[in-house]
């Protein structure tokens, strides 16, 4: 999109280079007065069915910058050698892929296996093991310490409480001879949670293990939708696991809600919405439902004759943002909503909020080292940056485990980016806009050394019509997401995503 190829440095020119008034994009004065240095983020999103509609495109939910799209085949020894000159000081963030299921969920667009065999857990956990011990024998100790530091760790899925209780005992134990935690009051160690797959003493034992965060997966309460997507569950058995999680001392509790799911009506979800508000959450996602069984074979279950159409959607959203909003929740963006005494809501509002492949975080300064099939590891180095993805097959990522205990050098990584300069410059312009509402021009300048107005002309001049729209305000200080815009924010990142017009135009959900 960038006409830009190279980062360095243009003179700031006030007089020939800074846009002008009949380029209708960075106004000299705003009638936001305060722009530099806000958050919109405090801001109430600001439902506009029209806008909604008329900005309702695909595009990527950014978890990370340049997307999973670009990853390119990697050489033999590049893991290897990235973990090997990773910086012994920067803390780690885990992540575990736990890739079983016991039913298919009709809706499923994740990497799973559906099984019913209980052996395959205690099978996979030999493989995860090893990888462990395999990637933690590369990376650097810091001097004043014994082990690698952990800040955060996460089990998702797949369903992570397929592993028996014995089992998850067995891998964190083995986690604590190989990383050095943070206390549980500090560190953030949260598992996903299908409600039926959850023993009765699965949440004690995840408690008394460390584990400080649970996610629940109830997508919808009302019976007929639940019966749609073949994932049934009653409303009881959510209060329920959420009333034993709060005596057991979880910090917070996450629901996933989904809509747009067959038989879903504004008035079922109203209902399901005001029931989980009723159980208070301390964070809610409300996703949206992508109908895309071309891609995802589970999904041809479900007849789109019974799928609400796109403006019920619509207003399923309105609705529903409305309710939370009303309710005291705050919106942190995309589709998370969070208490205001969250962290995560906290550390919106302080300007410390991050996004990665965990989503929304508070524990940015983190490398990510992910374990399992189709697992995701991040990387920052001094001079360098990789994301890098292990085989989305399981025979495959066991067939490289196995190789790796035979030779040092093989390592489960099959895909990988090296992200550049330019790369690092527009991820920290959208993730800034994602978690932030808001790019601050001098911040950018600074940290990248660019002009940003001059290397970011083209992406302004793109913004003029959201401005007219009042989706953003520009200045000579930055740009700011407004309350219309903030559903919208993803729409307003993808102006700065160079890789999206030249390929994937078409290979994303709807962002609405
Ligand atoms: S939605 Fe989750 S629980 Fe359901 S099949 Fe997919 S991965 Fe498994």
């Amino acid at each position: 999109m960038s006409k830009s190829d190279n980062i360095p440095p243009q003179p700031y020119n006030n007089s020939n280079e800074q846009p002008t008034t009949d380029r209708p994009v960075v106004q000299a004065t705003s009638p936001y007065t305060s722009l530099r240095g806000t958050s919109g983020s405090k801001q109430l999103p600001a439902f506009d069915e029209a806008l909604v509609n008329k900005y309702n495109r695909s595009g990527p939910r950014y978890t990370s910058y340049p997307t999973a799209l670009e990853f390119l085949p990697i050489a033999d020894d590049l893991e290897t050698k990235i973990l090997q000159n990773r910086e012994a000081y920067a803390p780690l963030s885990l992540y575990f892929h736990i890739p079983f299921c016991r039913h298919l969920c009709y809706y499923c667009a994740c990497n799973k296996i559906i099984t019913k065999k209980n052996s395959d857990s205690g099978d996979y956990l030999q493989y995860l093991i090893a990888e462990i011990k395999h990637k933690r024998s590369l990376l650097s100790i810091p001097k004043d310490s014994t082990k690698p530091l952990v800040k955060q760790l996460h089990l998702g899925g797949g369903t992570p409480t397929f592993l028996r209780d014995e089992e998850l005992v067995q891998l964190w134990e083995f986690l604590q001879t190989q990383f050095e935690f943070l206390p549980e009051d500090e560190g953030d160690y949260s598992i996903e949670i299908d409600p039926r797959e959850l023993g009765d003493n699965t949440l004690q034992t995840l408690r008394n293990l460390g584990f400080n965060r649970i996610s629940l997966g109830v997508q919808d309460l009302d019976e007929a939708v639940q019966i749609a997507v073949n994932r049934v569950h009653s409303a009881e058995m959510i209060a329920n696991i959420l009333n034993e999680a709060r005596d057991l001392g979880f910090h917070s509790i996450n629901i996933d809600l989904i809509y747009g799911l067959p038989h879903q009506t504004p008035a079922t979800l109203d209902k399901t919405v005001r029931r989980i508000i009723e159980m208070s959450p301390d964070r809610l996602s409300v996703f949206n439902y992508a109908h895309l069984p071309e891609r995802f074979k589970a999904q041809r279950q479900i007849k789109e004759k019974d799928l609400p159409d796109p403006a019920e959607k619509i207003t399923m959203l309105g609705n529903t943002i409305n309710t939370l909003t009303e309710a005291g929740y705050q919106f942190i963006g995309i589709d998370h909503f969070a208490k205001p005494d969250d962290e995560l809501a906290v550390a919106q509002r302080e300007g410390k909020l991050h996004r990665n492949f965990q989503g929304y975080t508070i524990m940015g300064d983190c490398d990510l080292l992910g374990f399992g099939v189709s697992a995701i590891s991040q990387i920052t180095n001094v001079n360098s940056s990789y994301i890098l993805q292990n085989h989305t097959d399981l025979q495959v990522y066991q067939d490289n485990i196995n190789a790796a205990r035979n030779n040092s050098t093989v390592m489960p990584a099959v895909k990988y980016i090296k992200t550049s300069i330019k790369d690092r410059l527009r991820e920290y312009v959208i993730m800034n806009l994602l978690c932030h509402d808001y790019i601050d021009f001098k911040d950018v300048n600074q940290k990248f050394g660019i002009d940003a107005v001059t290397y970011f002309i083209n992406e302004i001049q793109q913004l003029g019509e959201m401005q007219k729209d009042k989706l953003v305000d520009m200045d000579i200080a930055g740009i700011r997401i407004l309350p219309k815009g903030r559903l919208l924010g993803r729409n307003v990142a993808m102006v700065f995503d160079e890789y999206l017009e030249k390929k994937h135009k078409n290979r994303f959900s709807k962002v609405i």
